[in-house]
């Protein structure tokens, strides 16, 4: 569900064409929706209400500040995987304690700076980076709460890419090595054991997978419990999947709540998730313009003024992005087969091979849809190109909440050594 549609010919994000973002902002841009923001986070929280919770918004999906701040106001908590993360859900408003701190590679200043914070919970990798938690603790003279992220060996089913649940992945504790990890972080000073942290993928849109890792997960709290452990939280991650075009149709949150209430049972624990996709995908898109037509003897090139480094996961992991014209087409318009590809110096930068669409002609205005997660967050300035602006509507307003950098601002951070000068 989501707030992006065509009313007198035109494509809205709620009451706000987008070609008039477009006419002011310029293009590409991504523009975001209040109002699909809002009802993704209501539908979790109805899902969860009677199961004791915390949404912690996986920031590394869309970490623009209004969004942070739009989710903070709705009850949003954050799931952060960086120092920089945690500074940007703080300047939003999301309180410290609602906070958690995933990732494989948490530095000692991040660790200090997240203790001083006072957050909800590390999701701790790894036997090196328990210790230096505890080191970084209690040297503060604090106690880290503490859950070990697991990985229970078990197969997400989607892209390769954004699977981290299998034995060959960087991510968690091997499954094995778990419970030798628990009795030292027991031992260790400046550790509060207090939960288990699985998360085995994103765009995950069967709820198999996940169900068999928290069987996993809940067998091996209460072994846990029982060896003395005081685990009173399951952090259950995020990866519940969005339809990316017709015809998908992953789980919907209430039947994800459902299995995890079954799953959970009588273990009397909070519940952690950490969504990110299933809020942000679909309450976002990136417009753009096309350049140019170029045939080819066996295609043709539709080249727009959006590339690989403005929205990255077609290239990264052969995403399909569905791209609608701002300007309804009309029903005689002949349908065409465009490979969709960007400005950039690469063979990688393309967002569609043979994608069947009503006639395109220079200048006419894109969206590309569901671009709202792992959009706006990946881009780069490759071929020195500034980043693009990100903008908010809500309802019949909009307003730029990160502006286009100029030129002069990206040179600002190089400077010339004396002898080049
Ligand atoms: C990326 C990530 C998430 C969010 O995943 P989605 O698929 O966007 O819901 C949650 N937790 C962790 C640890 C992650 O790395």
């Amino acid at each position: 569900m989501h707030h992006f549609h065509y009313r007198d010919e035109e494509l809205h994000c709620e009451e706000v064409p987008l070609r008039a973002i477009a006419e002011a902002v310029g293009t590409p841009c991504y523009v975001y929706s209040t109002a699909t923001m809002t009802r993704h986070v209501r539908v979790i929280a109805e899902a969860f209400t009677d199961i004791a919770s915390l949404i912690a918004y996986s920031v590394k999906a869309n970490g623009n500040l209004a969004v942070l701040a739009t989710l903070a106001r709705l009850g949003c908590g954050a799931d952060v995987v960086s120092g920089g993360e945690l500074k940007r859900a703080r300047a939003a408003g999301i309180a410290g304690e609602r906070i958690v701190f995933s990732g494989v590679g948490k530095t000692r200043d991040d660790m200090a700076l997240a203790l001083s914070e006072g957050i909800h919970q590390f999701n701790v990798e790894s036997a090196g980076e328990l210790r230096a938690l505890s080191q970084v603790a209690s040297a503060m003279g604090r106690d880290a709460p503490v859950a070990l992220r697991v990985n229970p060996d078990v197969a997400a089913g989607g892209h390769p890419n954004i699977s981290t649940g299998k034995s060959g992945d960087k991510f968690g504790v091997p499954w094995h090595e778990t419970r030798d990890l628990y009795a030292l972080a027991a031992q260790l000073p400046g550790i509060h054991v207090s939960g288990v942290d699985v998360h085995i993928g994103s765009q995950i849109g069967d709820l198999a997978p996940m169900r068999a890792a928290f069987e996993k997960t809940v067998d091996l709290t209460r072994e846990l419990r029982e060896r003395g452990h005081p685990i009173t939280r399951i952090d259950v991650g995020g990866g519940l999947a969005i339809p990316y075009r017709d015809g998908d149709t992953p789980a919907p949150p209430s039947a994800y709540a459902g299995m995890i209430r079954e799953v959970v049972g009588d273990l009397d624990v909070e519940v952690i998730l950490e969504p990110g996709r299933v809020i942000m995908g679909n309450a976002g898109v990136m417009l753009s313009q096309a350049l140019y037509l170029k045939d080819a003897p066996d295609r043709t090139f539709l080249i727009l003024d959006a590339g690989m480094n403005d929205l990255m996961r077609p290239a990264l992991y052969e995403a399909h992005h569905d791209v609608w014209p701002l300007a309804a087409p009309r029903a005689d318009t002949a349908l065409k087969s465009y490979d969709i590809v960007g400005p950039i110096c690469e063979s990688t930068d393309k967002f569609a091979a043979r994608r069947e669409m009503r006639e395109v002609r220079p200048g006419d205005r894109l969206a590309f849809m569901s671009a709202g997660a792992y959009g706006a967050v990946l881009s780069s300035q490759y071929n020195a190109r500034p980043l693009v602006a990100e903008i908010l509507v809500d309802g019949d307003r909009f307003d730029i909440v990160r502006r286009r950098p100029i030129f002069e601002e990206m040179l600002q951070l190089e400077d010339l050594p004396d002898w080049l000068t």
